[in-house]
């Protein structure tokens, strides 16, 4: 083992440089910076090269993360970016927003009494420094296939597909009814986690790859929308990577009042303006406004913060259990309280009020009561916890569940579970219609990018596989016909 490694008993964790609160609250630019290099390869060398890696355990994708971490360390950069490449599609995106203390850095083994290696950060350095100095080229196919393949969806989950598929040498075309590519990573996560350039930069390099973008088109049963069944007919296989739109609704005497508006419809205008876009001023925008905004998820976190810098007169979170039962990151909650967001937990919205547009949230406050089956504490409410909360902008940020796809695209035939998701075989990712698969959130419901990206590359596998195996049968029907 390398002389450099096994750091962490004298070295202590350090992030990268993060920008101070009162300086982001003024741009939607990513908070962290890149680590400087010596930093990178010192932190890198904290790692114990552990023979039974937990880290990548807990990584969705498996990566290779003590083999990364000790070239680093040694300032061997382009073979660890193609060690880390070998495994993620988007390495430098994971390094950014995947919710490390919950996976890779969270089973990190030096935690116990030192501070977790700083994985994600290394990851991201190592992928910007290749792009910085010219490593990251496209996968080009070494030969090119007859065999054409369509991807709904321009998410992690298919665009992970579409990188595969490509390099495997079939024709790739992917449709959105967006006008960029990303799906939530473009218009969802906001800037200040993810810098939009990071991601137009992914569609370049697919682009050069020879993936065929179709951007703009919606697959549907509506005007100028193409069927499910026509790209069926048109493709030899087809991907549904569509992510999940549906969002979760709140109920209550005064919900349907203007001014309560939905936390994906309220980011996506954000990111727009921020891409430049011409975009309608008034109700998606918290300028001047005091903000509520329900929920405790990370979608919520984005609302909270993206209010903060739009120039909220205040912004409070409400959350119906505590910080230690919230679902959303910690690191993410710090960040937001350090910017100057308040939570107000263990509340639970009852009714908005207002005549013409929302003036105010009434919440019931709550505590916690007895775990339940799943050992999760219960709440209850508190006796005469009824309070006003004033409010002339809510964002609703409860999550979200499938669209009714067999309806919506009158096609009966696509099994989906109770809760809408797409069935598939878990080995083959095939849906109930042969030579269409599914991948990403709508298979899983609401995850994360890493398990989208993990999911479009199994995915492509499989189309790969049941491409060729056709190929070679009706090769075999032919020959034997002759
Ligand atoms: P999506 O990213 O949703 O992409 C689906 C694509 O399909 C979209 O481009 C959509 O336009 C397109 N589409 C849908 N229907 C049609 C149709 N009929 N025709 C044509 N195109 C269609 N995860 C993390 O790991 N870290 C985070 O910090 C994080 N933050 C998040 C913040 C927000 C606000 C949200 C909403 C989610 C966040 N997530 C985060 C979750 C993550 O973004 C998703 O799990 C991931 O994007 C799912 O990828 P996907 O490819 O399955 O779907
Ligand atoms: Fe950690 Fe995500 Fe990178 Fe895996 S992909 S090593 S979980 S940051
Ligand atoms: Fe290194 Fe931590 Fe992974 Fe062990 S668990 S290999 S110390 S990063």
């Amino acid at each position: 083992m390398s002389t450099k490694m096994l750091s962490f008993v004298s070295v202590s964790q350090s992030q990268p440089p993060r920008r101070g609160a009162a300086e982001r609250r003024n741009d939607f630019d990513e908070i962290y910076e890149d680590f400087a290099p010596e930093q990178a390869s010192t932190q890198a060398s904290r790692c114990s090269q552990c023979g039974v890696p937990f880290c990548s355990i807990h990584c969705p994708l498996g990566n290779n993360i003590p083999d990364w971490l000790m070239l680093t360390a040694e300032g061997r950069l382009e073979e660890a970016y193609a060690v880390s490449q070998a495994t993620n599609t988007f390495p430098e995106i994971c390094g950014r927003i995947c919710p490390q203390d919950r996976l890779c850095e969270g089973n990190c083994v030096i935690e116990k009494g030192f501070e977790s290696v700083t994985i994600g950060a290394v990851e991201r350095y190592i992928t910007d420094t290749a792009f910085e100095k010219g490593w990251v080229k496209p996968d080009l196919p070494v030969r090119e296939l007859e065999s054409s393949v369509a991807i709904i969806g321009a998410g992690p989950a298919g665009l992970a597909a579409a990188e595969r598929l490509r390099a495997a040498g079939h024709q790739v075309h992917v449709y959105d009814r967006h006008d960029r590519a990303g799906g939530l990573l473009i218009y969802g996560i906001p800037g200040f986690k993810l810098e939009k350039d990071i991601v137009a930069r992914r569609e370049k390099l697919l682009e050069d790859q020879g993936v065929i973008f179709h951007l703009g088109q919606a697959i549907g049963t509506g005007d100028g929308e193409v069927t499910l069944m026509q790209l069926r007919e048109q493709h030899d296989a087809v991907l549904i990577a569509t992510g999940v739109y549906k969002a979760r609704e709140i109920g209550g005497p005064g919900s349907g009042l203007p001014g309560i508006v939905r936390a994906l419809d309220y980011l996506t205008v954000s990111n727009r303006r921020s891409l430049g876009d011409a975009v309608p001023e008034g109700e998606l925008d918290a300028t001047d406004k005091d903000v509520v905004v329900i929920g405790g998820g990370d979608t919520a976190m984005d609302c909270v913060r993206t209010a903060i810098r739009q120039g909220a007169r205040s912004v409070k979170c409400l959350y119906r259990r505590d910080r230690a039962n919230m679902p959303g990151s910690v690191r993410e909650v710090k960040n937001a309280e350090e910017e100057g967001v308040e939570f107000v937990w263990l509340a639970a919205p009852e009714a908005f009020l207002g005549d013409n547009a929302v003036t105010g949230v009434r919440a019931q406050r709550m505590r916690l009561g007895m775990p339940d089956a799943t050992g999760r504490q219960s709440i209850e409410p508190e006796p005469d916890g009824l309070f006003t909360v004033k409010a002339d902008l809510v964002i609703k940020a409860l999550g979200f569940d499938p669209e009714p796809l067999p309806e919506l695209w009158e096609a009966k035939d696509l099994e989906v579970s109770r809760w809408g998701t797409v069935k598939i075989d878990r080995e083959r990712f095939e849906t109930s219609i042969s030579g269409v698969f599914a991948a990403g959130d709508i298979v899983r419901g609401a995850s994360l990018v890493v398990w989208a990206i993990r999911d479009g590359r199994d995915a492509a596998a499989q189309i790969d596989h049941w491409i060729s195996e056709r190929a070679s049968a009706s090769a075999s029907a032919s020959l034997a016909a002759e």
